[in-house]
């Protein structure tokens, strides 16, 4: 394929940008190469700036659930414009999507929208303080919740794709109060709940990982976190910003049978505009401003076009849940094609999956945790996403990152997808 007209792109964002984008992973320096400008996207497919068709398993990394420029959805977004596009006074349709959400996920009562995934992990936990009275957090090594100082501590996504788990510029004051442990393994956090004993205010995660890779939790482990903070009076913070309405209308709160006190939602809840939100039940929601002493704002916070996309993409899941199994089946076949194509090569792999979530690991072991996903063969990934690029798949540029599966894909697609494998020289 010829990327010419990317590639000039690229080099005249550099000047302008660092970098030459607005979001790191998106610049291919894992994987080598220059990025890929998109001109337009339609349904499961992605056209660039030379006229290439890449078929998309990124999905704008999962808001995309039904597959590009989904048409309610954009008419839901021109409808709205023309009524004039912020306001900073309140709006009906807040309250519908407000309604909305809370009869799709188990176990909140109230919401609050904001701009962002990162946004929302950011005033969950300030509410958890401000709800315990505690200072520390538990994190996951190699989950992601943003870019915000607490969070970029082991971080996973592009945090850990450039080596700089420890971000400059977040103070050591910070980093003190988020404490880490190993994804899947209980032990290590009951240890550090009995070292900081009265001290923790919440234990966050991502219910199933997508940000190393697709890492699914143990039944043991996630029912343990739940005990355990129960026990402790620690607020189980899960972060939904991609599993939410992806696993399922519930979440991975319905998915695996967890409650968790708070929740998190991004990506799917915007229908591709940016939309963050945080949830829990009323008691809890209670002890945000302006009812309670726990401050939060923004300016754009419930935007009319961020509502209206996030209240047309969430009224199709809720009307036509079948997308979801839809989603999984179209997942597992494709799941179950590559393994056999890299199986047949003799290519040493672990293909994780949950829902519509997957990820390919080039490594002999389960993929359980950060350090497991880290074992994966680099420069095989490498070749295995330039030779699919070749071939026009757009997968994840990067090892520690999950695909997200649109409604859009046919299974024509997922074949011709599993005969890009079969043609790999890996
Ligand atoms: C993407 C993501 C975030 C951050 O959301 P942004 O909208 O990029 O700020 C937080 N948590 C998880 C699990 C995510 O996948």
């Amino acid at each position: 394929m010829i990327y010419k007209r990317s590639s000039a792109l690229f080099a005249e964002a550099k000047k302008y940008i660092p970098g030459g984008v607005n979001s790191p992973v998106r610049a291919f320096k894992a994987v080598g190469g220059d990025p890929i400008f998109v001109k337009e996207a339609k349904g499961a497919y992605l056209y660039d700036e030379d006229g290439n068709r890449l078929i998309d398993y990124i999905a704008s990394w999962g808001p995309m659930i039904l597959g590009h420029a989904y048409k309610p959805v954009i008419d839901a977004i021109i409808d709205k414009a023309k009524k004039g596009t912020s306001f900073g006074m309140p709006t009906e349709i807040e309250t519908e999507l407000a309604k909305l959400a809370v009869s799709m996920v188990p176990n909140i009562d109230k919401i609050r929208f904001v701009n962002s995934g990162t946004e929302a992990c950011m005033s969950a936990v300030r509410l958890a303080r401000g709800y315990t009275g505690k200072d520390k957090i538990i994190k996951f090594a190699g989950c992601y919740h943003g870019h915000s100082d607490s969070f970029l501590i082991q971080a996973g996504s592009g945090a850990v794709t450039f080596g700089s788990p420890n971000s400059p510029g977040v103070t050591q004051g910070t980093a003190k109060d988020t404490l880490l442990a190993a994804y899947n393994n209980l032990d290590e956090v009951k240890t550090l709940v009995q070292a900081n004993k009265g001290q923790i205010a919440a234990i966050i995660i991502e219910p199933v990982a997508g940000n190393m890779g697709c890492i699914v939790p143990t039944d043991s482990f996630i029912k343990g976190l739940r005990e355990l903070c129960t026990a402790e009076g620690i607020l189980l913070i899960f972060d939904e910003v991609m599993t939410g309405f992806r696993l399922g209308k519930g979440g991975a709160q319905e998915a695996l049978g967890i409650d968790a006190d708070i929740v998190t939602f991004g990506k799917v809840i915007g229908g591709g505009l940016p939309v963050g939100a945080f949830a829990a039940k009323t008691e809890i929601m209670n002890h945000l401003a302006p009812d309670g002493p726990v401050y939060q704002a923004g300016t754009l916070s419930g935007n009319p076009l961020a509502m209206s996309a996030g209240l047309a993409m969430l009224t199709e899941l809720n009307t036509n849940p079948d997308i979801f199994d839809s989603l999984a089946k179209k997942t597992a076949f494709l799941h179950e094609g590559i393994g056999k194509a890299l199986s047949k090569k003799g290519v040493p792999h672990q293909i994780n999956r949950f829902g519509s979530m997957v990820s390919v690991h080039f490594t002999d072991e389960p993929v359980v945790d950060f350090a497991s996903s880290a074992k994966g063969n680099n420069e095989r990934f490498n070749t295995f996403f330039h030779g699919m690029l070749d071939q026009g798949i757009y997968l994840p540029p990067s090892a520690f990152e999950s695909y997200f599966l649109n409604d859009a894909l046919t299974y024509a697609d997922l074949e011709e997808t599993i005969a890009a494998v079969e043609n790999l020289n890996l």
